[in-house]
């Protein structure tokens, strides 16, 4: 299975992702997931995308396209993987095509997985993350047992550096201008499935799993 999940910031990409992976056994290709680590072991690839997470700005195409061929180059890709925030401009997208043709590979789905702003703004200040898996919950939507810390080893949760109401705003602009026009790019190819995303966590992943079987 080889999945991409294209939608603007918030709408719960990463929740869907890794119920996906689970269940197809594949490998969670998050290029935000690749820099916050790097921002996290001070590495000159994350100061450089720093610069541009902290304003709400895309880190520029040769660098995450780079890091994206190395990735799917490897060994666990093989029998597939899901990209999650990969490709998010149309020169992403072209690389990307590029890179599978020579692999003699092709993607099965496009999942794009679409919210309005109101929606994305509450789920995105509401988010918080697990400092040792990297789980996903949300203040009201989505909340841990006891606040603040992780159902699943007990780590703290904290707020995503651009999880802020401005960075918020800019990146959902930036989602309108750069990346909504791949919508049209893969719906072109055949590829894509709409899906809707103010619906609750289960019955997102249930359309989506329907609908790649
Ligand atoms: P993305 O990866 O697209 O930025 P996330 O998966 O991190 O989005 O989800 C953003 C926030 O919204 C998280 O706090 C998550 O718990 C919450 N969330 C995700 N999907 C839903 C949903 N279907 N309904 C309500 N809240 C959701
Ligand atoms: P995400 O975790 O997907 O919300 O991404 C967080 C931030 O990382 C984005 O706001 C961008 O600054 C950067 N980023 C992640 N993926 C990409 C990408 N494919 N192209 C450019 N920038 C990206
Ligand atoms: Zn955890």
């Amino acid at each position: 299975m080889r999945i991409i999940l294209l939608g603007p910031p918030g709408v719960g990409k990463g929740t869907q992702a890794s119920n996906i992976v689970k269940k197809y056994n594949i490998p969670h290709i998050s290029t935000g997931d690749i820099f916050r680590a790097n921002i996290k072991s001070g590495t000159e690839l994350g100061i450089t995308a720093k610069s541009y997470m902290d304003k709400g700005l895309l880190v520029p195409d040769e660098i995450v396209v780079s890091i994206v061929q190395d990735r799917l180059a490897q060994d666990d890709c093989k029998d597939g993987f899901l990209l999650d925030g990969f490709p998010r401009t149309v020169e992403q997208a072209e690389a990307l095509d590029i890179e599978l043709d020579k692999m003699g590979i092709k993607l099965d789905k496009v999942v794009n997985i679409d919210a309005d702003k109101d929606v994305l703004i509450a789920r995105v200040t509401g988010r918080r993350i697990c400092k040792e898996c990297g789980a996903t919950y949300h203040v009201i939507n989505n909340p841990p047992k006891v606040e603040g810390v992780c159902d699943i080893d007990g780590g703290e949760l904290y707020q995503r550096a651009d999880d802020t109401e401005e960075t918020v705003a800019t990146r959902i602009q930036v989602y309108l201008e750069q990346t909504q026009p791949l919508i049209d790019y893969y719906r072109k190819k055949g590829l894509l499935l709409d899906v809707d995303g103010t619906k609750p966590i289960e019955e997102v992943f249930r359309t989506i799993i329907n609908s790649i079987e």
